[in-house]
């Protein structure tokens, strides 16, 4: 499913070069359940961010699903990521001006489902995650749980290839982590590929395989 070879990225500012990334070679298979966990600064959002088509490598190569990512066009990338990736980020980048119920109906939209199916689809993950009362909310009328809550569903709504969670317990109480966990897990036992960015060890416990990072490199 993925495959990172000498994998290389670096910011520059007007002062400094830092090396987000270094010589990062990493397989993972089609089904796993991966988390990443290491310090603060480590990469671990880099990493996702690559493996998003989010940032290009500086050095290296990416494949994705037997695509080879590194010369597409960006055009190329948002058709496959449409396609591909349920991404559920740290910011969880909702979309200010769309409903509840229209961010999460949003993948399916993307992949051509009939309207009718859209609206059973969206209302199980609003009931599950407690959100049936907010589905014509827009996102500036949650709370930072619920919006995480929102995010975690519109990932997993169109149930897609390839997940990747930066930090999806990060603003959830116990109760709403374990309900987002196991829906991570039941999806991954489905056969989505899950990698998952988390400083939370009781997280990383879910997933089969665990990473480290450590100064830009997987340890
Ligand atoms: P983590 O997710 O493990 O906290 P990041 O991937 O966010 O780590 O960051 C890795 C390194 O790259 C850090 O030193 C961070 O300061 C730097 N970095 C991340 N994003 C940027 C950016 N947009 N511009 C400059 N430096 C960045
Ligand atoms: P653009 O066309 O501006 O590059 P998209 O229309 O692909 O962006 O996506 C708009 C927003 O929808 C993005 O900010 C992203 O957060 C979200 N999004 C897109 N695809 C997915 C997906 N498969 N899973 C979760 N969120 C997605």
């Amino acid at each position: 499913m993925i495959q990172l070879e000498s994998a290389e990225k670096f910011y520059t500012t007007r002062t400094v070069k830092t090396l987000a990334l270094r010589d990062i070679n990493l397989q993972i298979a089609a089904g796993e359940f991966v988390s990443i966990m290491g310090p603060s600064g480590s990469g671990k959002t880099t990493l996702l961010n690559v493996l998003g088509m989010f940032e290009t490598l500086d050095a290296g190569r990416l494949q994705l699903a037997q695509h080879d990512i590194t010369p597409m066009r960006h055009s190329q990338k948002i058709a496959l990521r449409r396609q591909l990736l349920g991404y559920i980020f740290q910011s969880f980048n909702l979309i200010d001006f769309m409903s509840v119920y229209e961010n999460i109906e949003l993948p399916l939209k993307y992949r051509n489902v009939p309207q009718s199916e859209r609206k059973a689809r969206v209302k199980q993950p609003l009931e599950q995650f407690g959100l049936s009362g907010r589905s014509a909310h827009y996102p500036a009328q949650l709370s930072g749980g619920q919006q995480q809550r929102v995010a975690i569903a519109r990932a997993m709504i169109s149930r897609p290839t390839l997940i990747l969670a930066d930090e999806p317990t990060g603003n959830l109480d116990s109760s709403n982590s374990k309900t987002v966990l196991q829906q991570l897990e039941d999806i991954n036992q489905a056969g989505t590929t899950v990698v998952m960015v988390t400083h939370s060890p009781e997280a990383s416990e879910y997933a089969k395989r665990h990473l480290m990072m450590k100064d830009g490199y997987l340890t």
